[in-house]
């Protein structure tokens, strides 16, 4: 049987992972779908309970399982921690714990929702784009790095981007896996006109894409991808860059959607087992209050489905359960507009479990 952990974490995770079990409990009992869930903390809340933000007992039940469902971590209240108790240190613990290198971050814009971008609705609606980063590699690892003092006296700093052919390789697989089960484009974005470490990256791309014969691989420089992406989105159906160009182009295209209470995100290891989360933090600022959008976690358990799950059609029906909800004009507070009804946060996870019950 699959087992999923759910980590609800600091803040509205408590809040929004309550409307995402809603959910699980619905494919559970009415759509046949089996698994085995457990709760463990995680962040702040891994410390308040065991003293550390990703506690042991948090690690062996991750270890064990199939897919891990996450909130957010964080908060005000940990900021005065050393740094290896503070919450968001049990993020990055988990992910290089279970090697999760394959960053997915999908750009998807309801058409309900094109008014909330700050470009034209006509050049934004029914966006669907997803971004493959490389998460664990690249110049934010690299070796050697640091601040040092030349002989005359002044100082440089130096990183170092560095890409194994194996590193490579596996996000390609990676990539080119997701494409195929979407609209099968595959877009490399690099600056292979003046990086080696690109021009490598470049040539494994190509290597691999002789596996995928069905997926159209298609090589873009960063600059113009960065370019692209505001001028005519909707031509990217799945893109892969290195952690430096993903971390840039990634927010950029969130951003092309409007609203950070919408999007979810995961990130996978070699064999298909992912950590799922919103992309959102912990929002201190509206935890308590009932008014989170807990769309973007709800959409984290479809990804969790898609990607780790191997259950495709659950997949497809919460997206439409939330494409519907939103359709009759419900609103969380963050992507409220005139004519629409607001409504809080267990109200919005009520009636995605009302559409999936119809
Ligand atoms: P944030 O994403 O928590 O909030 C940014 C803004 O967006 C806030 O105004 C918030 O109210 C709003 N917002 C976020 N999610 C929302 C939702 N679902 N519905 C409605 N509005 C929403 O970012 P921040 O304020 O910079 O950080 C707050 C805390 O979260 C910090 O402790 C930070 O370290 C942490 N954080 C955690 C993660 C994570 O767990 N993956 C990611 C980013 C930040």
């Amino acid at each position: 049987m699959k087992k999923i952990v759910v980590l609800p974490g600091d803040g509205i995770g408590l809040e929004i992972i309550a409307e995402a079990k809603k959910i699980i409990t619905v494919l559970q009992e009415h759509y046949g779908f089996v698994a085995e869930i457990e709760e463990a903390y995680i962040g702040g809340a891994g410390y308040d309970h065991a003293g550390h933000p990703f506690p042991e007992e948090t690690k062996v039940l991750a270890q064990a399982a199939d897919a891990i469902l996450l909130g957010a971590v964080g908060g005000p209240q940990y900021e005065a921690l050393p740094r290896e108790l503070r919450p968001e240190r049990g993020l990055l613990a988990i992910r290089s714990e279970l090697d999760l290198f394959s960053n997915l971050r999908p750009a998807l814009l309801y058409e309900e929702l094109a008014n909330a971008s700050s470009l034209k609705p006509e050049i934004v609606s029914n966006l669907d784009i997803m971004i493959v980063r490389e998460l664990t590699g690249g110049i934010y690892f690299g070796e050697p790095r640091g601040i040092r003092t030349l002989e005359n006296g002044e100082r440089e700093g130096y990183n170092t981007l560095v890409y194994k052919e194996s590193e490579i390789e596996r996000i390609a697989h990676s990539a080119f896996a997701i494409a195929i089960k979407r609209d099968k484009r595959l877009c490399s974005v690099d600056k292979a006109n003046v990086l080696e470490v690109s021009e490598l990256w470049r040539e494994v791309m190509i290597r691999v894409g002789k596996d995928y014969p069905e997926v159209e691989l298609s090589h873009m420089y960063v600059d113009n991808a960065a370019m692209q992406l505001v001028k005519d989105p909707k031509q990217f159906d799945v893109m892969v860059t290195k952690n430096l160009f993903g971390d840039v182009l990634s927010d950029a295209a969130a951003m092309l959607t409007g609203s950070i209470g919408m999007l979810p995100s995961a990130s996978l290891d070699s064999h298909g087992k992912g950590m799922y989360e919103p992309i959102h933090g912990s929002a201190p600022d509206i935890a308590g209050k009932g008014i989170a959008n807990p769309l973007a976690t709800i959409l984290s358990v479809s990804m969790m489905l898609r990607y780790s799950l191997d259950n495709i059609d659950l997949a497809d029906r919460v997206e439409a359960a939330v494409k519907s909800v939103l359709k009759k004009g419900l609103r969380t507070a963050d992507i409220y507009e005139q004519g629409t009804t607001q409504v809080g946060t267990v109200e919005m996870g009520d009636a995605v479990v009302a559409e999936l019950l119809r």
